[in-house]
């Protein structure tokens, strides 16, 4: 297998930050304010939910919270929430039992160098980046010009 290799800023890559906010509500008659906290640690894979009041007007509690994964792209951003999600489910985060928004923005790969690596196990691929080159069997996604066997 012959690996494509490319100086990261001869590329279009683009890495994305988004950010998810995860939701869930507990009847109080079914569940205590622990209980409640410990079902929501459960799905979220130990993320904590923020403070939630016990406002007894209310017969539900709702627990909340946000967290960001790293995605990236040749820029067009259409896949990034996707893979995202893949990678939340693979880290064990149950969004299919929360309700969920989320909001994106690009992030400038000069300042936010940091972010490359998790960006990149989120695109999958084994991509990964060595001294500011990007390396890969296929770089397509990134480059116009790639060498590789199905692209050639
Ligand atoms: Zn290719």
């Amino acid at each position: 297998m012959e690996l494509q290799k490319v100086k990261l800023s001869n590329t279009e890559f683009t890495l994305w930050e988004v950010e998810f906010t995860i939701y869930k509500s507990y009847d109080k008659k079914t569940f205590t304010a622990e209980q409640a906290k410990e079902h929501f640690i459960s799905l979220s894979d130990n993320l904590e939910p923020y403070d939630f009041e016990d406002d007894s007007e209310d017969d539900y509690w709702y627990l909340t919270t946000d967290f960001c994964y790293y995605a990236c792209d040749g820029g067009h951003g259409g896949n990034i929430i996707n893979d995202c999600l893949n990678a939340i489910s693979d880290d064990g985060i149950k969004m299919d039992q929360l309700d969920y928004e989320y909001k994106w923005n690009k992030l400038d790969i000069s300042h936010d160098h940091e972010y490359i690596p998790m960006a990149l196990s989120t695109y999958g691929n084994d991509l990964k980046l060595e001294e500011g080159f990007i390396i890969g069997e296929c770089l397509a996604e990134f480059i116009d010009n790639c060498s590789c066997k199905n692209c050639k």
